[in-house]
């Protein structure tokens, strides 16, 4: 049956009908919220290139996590700037380090928050390499097997100082089964891992690298994270994850990416968490600041098809305006 009988128009014509038929639903529950702590009190100091975000010092982190639990939004994921760096990132895995600090800070104030926490040694590594750097062949590159070790070290103080959940973003290989046997020797059998499991070297992460003060003092990190071009072996990647303990899988960035969360929903059926990252979140802002996109239209827009390409979870700094938004109904 055709037109005349059938108008698509007809579910269309009212926004409280619209609503009624509305596929893809978005939920404060999705949100994770990111955030970057660095060491100091009373700092609140803006990141440019993404207006609206702030580099926070534990103080000031509490604060925002308490307005975060306001808002409704069920967990943030932590970004440390560290007071000192390394050629091995020590400060990522100390018991007094930046991250921890925070998280105990923020469990304190706000038991119910989840606490994610990024596990990589970028921000921690003066090369700011997501691992140990050696001498390959005329040129550097890092070492995957002796980075393990160094990640779950990492993981292991965040959980002891009381996060939640760890979030490995190196793509070095076999971190993921390094980790959950690290965190199960230590007690923490319990603690789930969600792993940036298909993470491509995509340019759109330029702004988080001012962020997180942790740009690669040479080359690039190519060698460790995905092609662009690759989206078979993105599932390779995930079932690779899955395999070795990954409760959650994460696709990064989410908007180029939806063909491949799509695929990954589809093929694996687990919890599947998606980044829409810092360029892309740039790009909404600087468009919007000229006049020539509408913040909240693209905003609402870009997370719903990055849910509606299947993620689960969506990382997103935009999470407490959509909290806002998805209140005052979208
Ligand atoms: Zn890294």
């Amino acid at each position: 049956m055709g037109f005349p009988q059938h108008r698509f128009r007809r579910l269309r014509s009212h926004p409280t009908l619209r609503r009624m038929v509305r596929q893809t639903r978005l939920s404060v529950d999705q949100l994770i919220y990111p955030l970057f702590v660095r060491p100091g009190a009373g700092v609140r100091q803006p990141i440019h290139s993404m207006p609206g975000q702030y580099q926070l010092s534990v103080d000031t982190l509490v604060v925002e996590c308490k307005a975060v639990v306001d808002l409704g939004v069920p967990a943030v994921l932590l970004f440390g700037i560290p007071e000192h760096k390394d050629a091995v990132g020590s400060d990522a895995s100390s018991e007094t380090g930046i991250i921890q600090r925070a998280v105990r800070a923020i469990k304190d104030a706000c038991p119910d928050l989840v606490v994610i926490t990024d596990v990589c040694l970028c921000a921690y590594t003066d090369h700011g390499h997501c691992g140990v750097v050696v001498d390959r062949g005329g040129g550097k590159d890092v070492d995957n097997d002796a980075t393990l070790p160094l990640l779950v070290a990492e993981a292991v103080s965040h959980v002891k100082a009381g996060a939640d959940m760890v979030a490995p973003s190196d793509m070095m290989d076999g971190r993921v089964a390094a980790i959950r046997a690290g965190l199960d020797e230590a007690g923490f059998t319990h603690t789930p891992i969600m792993a940036y499991a298909a993470k491509y070297a995509s340019s759109y992460y330029g702004p988080f690298r001012e962020a997180a003060e942790s740009p690669p003092m040479f080359g690039d990190r190519k060698t460790y994270q995905m092609d662009v071009a690759n989206a078979d072996e993105a599932l390779r990647e995930v079932a690779a994850d899955i395999e070795e303990g990954a409760d959650i899988v994460m696709v990064k960035p989410a908007l180029n990416c939806l063909d491949v969360i799509w695929r990954v929903k589809e093929r694996f059926g687990v919890p599947t968490a998606a980044y829409h990252v810092s360029g892309e979140f740039a790009a909404i802002k600087a468009a919007a600041a000229n006049g020539w996109l509408d913040e909240k239209g693209a905003a609402v827009e870009t997370t719903l098809a990055i849910a509606r390409a299947g993620a689960d979870l969506i990382v997103t700094y935009f999470a407490k305006d959509l909290a806002r938004w998805i209140r005052e109904g979208v």
